[in-house]
């Protein structure tokens, strides 16, 4: 799908560069093929009939990409053997790294579709997480192997009609134990559940004690889709196929074993994941305000008005000059978490990177929103056609915002990114704020 245009291809292709090695580079080429072949076909009717193929996506399963989603960055050998299978283009479990986390995002986002790559990725990427961070060896041998190979599909429910922004204000989904102690009986409802329709089971945070606003009285279970849960599509502006969900729990039973981790502790786990999420929503969006460039400098270079190519007007070359020169600084950005996330544990990314992953993800929104105006506007009434020269342009504009508010929108993420900064200074500084 990728044309080669100036600013369609981040620098460390072609470039020196000391965060990519070999393997990138091969990571890179083996997942736009795997985009072209599997994904570019069918982007625009998955797009029309809001529903992924099972096939293609039993085909991320087979083809490790799935593994690689669920794991992000550091990934676990033992789990990817006992799932029978192995990270994409050849890489070992325990070579995976955090900038092969990244390539492989950028290179599939290479569509310029969410329908496409947010429908395999977004349920399992960030359902995954708190199993495999928090889970008890029984919960992980039980449920990993085959959600790591695509036999099982999850998605994160953590969102509620009156709990969005505020996630301590969950409160109208409860989980019960039962008078013999072996269940939880789990009741609520859950809003915009991305790949929600597709998922066999939901990785729920839920109240177990205390009232809307106690950030200690929640906790993560596993529901699966059994007797008393029910799923309905939501219709949204674009990336139809990611399957936006409202997920219903009418008193539905679930094993004690399904609870992740602490009862109570849910909050923590939540925040614990939010930091990757955020970087990953950043990969995506850098990609797509890249796809906009390619396609919006192809179209310029072609068409004719006045008696000369668009391309030929120093004004339409100063357009995209403003935003190739924040794209180009989002992806040196985006370089520099990815390495301090590599090189710190988790926990410590989340504390010393969390506050400016905040504000990077809120500025790839910006960045993506402002390239795809600008880009619009270049390709005039094509820029706003579904299909043909404009095709992928129009689709990211009408997806901006599928990725500026989930994970966290921009005011608060805005804030976030300042508040977190301010308590490291203060903490350096060996006093608190
Ligand atoms: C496409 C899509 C996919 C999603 N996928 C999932 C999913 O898989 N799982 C899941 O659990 N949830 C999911 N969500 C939900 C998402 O996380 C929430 O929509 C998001 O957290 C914002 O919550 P809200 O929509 O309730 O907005 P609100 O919390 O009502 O916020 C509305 C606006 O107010 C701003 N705001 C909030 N607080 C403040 C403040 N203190 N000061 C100033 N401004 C403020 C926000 O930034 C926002 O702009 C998804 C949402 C969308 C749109």
């Amino acid at each position: 799908m990728a044309t080669l245009q100036a600013f369609s291809e981040p620098p460390w292709v072609n470039q020196p560069s000391p965060f990519y090695n070999e393997s990138h580079h091969r990571l890179r080429k083996w997942a736009i093929a795997w985009a072209d072949k599997y994904l570019a076909p069918v982007a625009a009717s998955w797009e029309a009939s809001g529903k992924r193929d099972e096939a293609v996506f039993a085909q991320a399963g087979k083809d490790g990409i799935l593994l690689a989603f669920a794991f992000g960055a550091k990934m676990d050998a033992t789990a990817a053997a006992a799932a029978g299978v192995s990270p994409p283009a050849g890489i070992k479990p325990e070579e995976w790294d955090n900038f092969h986390d990244f390539v492989l995002i950028d290179s599939l986002c290479t569509v310029g579709s969410g329908s496409a790559f947010m429908s395999l990725h977004s349920g399992l990427a960030y359902g995954a997480g708190p199993i495999i961070h928090f889970g008890s060896p029984e919960l992980k041998k039980r449920l990993l192997p085959d959600l790591l190979n695509g036999k099982q599909r999850i998605s994160l429910a953590i969102t509620e009609p009156n709990a969005g922004s505020d996630v301590a204000n969950v409160g109208g989904t409860t989980a019960e134990k039962s008078k013999d102690g072996k269940h939880y009986i789990v009741s609520g409802l859950k809003k915009w559940i991305t790949n929600g329709i597709y998922s066999d089971s939901f990785t729920v945070l839920a109240r177990t004690s205390g009232k809307a606003g106690d950030p200690t009285g929640l906790s993560f279970l596993v529901v699966p889709r059994t007797e008393g849960v029910s799923t309905k599509q939501m219709a949204m502006v674009g990336a139809h196929a990611t399957g936006t969900t409202l997920v219903e729990m009418d008193e539905v039973k679930v094993p004690v074993e399904n609870l992740i981790g602490k009862e109570g502790d849910g909050l923590k786990y939540c925040f614990y994941n939010f930091n990757h999420e955020r970087l990953t929503i950043a990969f995506i969006a850098l990609r797509y305000s890249r796809v906009c460039l390619e396609d919006a400098i192809a179209h310029c270079r072609r068409r004719i008005v006045f008696g000369k190519p668009l391309l030929e007007q120093p004004v339409v070359r100063h357009k995209f000059a403003h935003c190739a020169r924040e794209v180009e600084a989002l992806q040196s950005w985006c370089e520099t978490l990815t390495y301090e996330q590599q090189q710190l544990s988790t926990l410590e990314a989340n504390v010393r990177t969390g506050g400016r992953t905040a504000l990077l993800k809120a500025h790839a929104g910006i960045v993506l929103e402002k390239t795809v105006r600008e880009c619009t506007q270049q390709l005039g009434g094509m820029g706003i056609t579904k299909g043909g020269a404009g095709g992928r342009i129009e689709r990211i504009y009408r997806e901006v915002h599928m990725l500026t508010i989930p994970g966290g929108a921009e005011n608060l993420l805005l804030d976030l990114g300042v508040r977190e900064e301010l308590k490291l200074v203060a903490k350096r500084q060996g006093h608190k704020l």
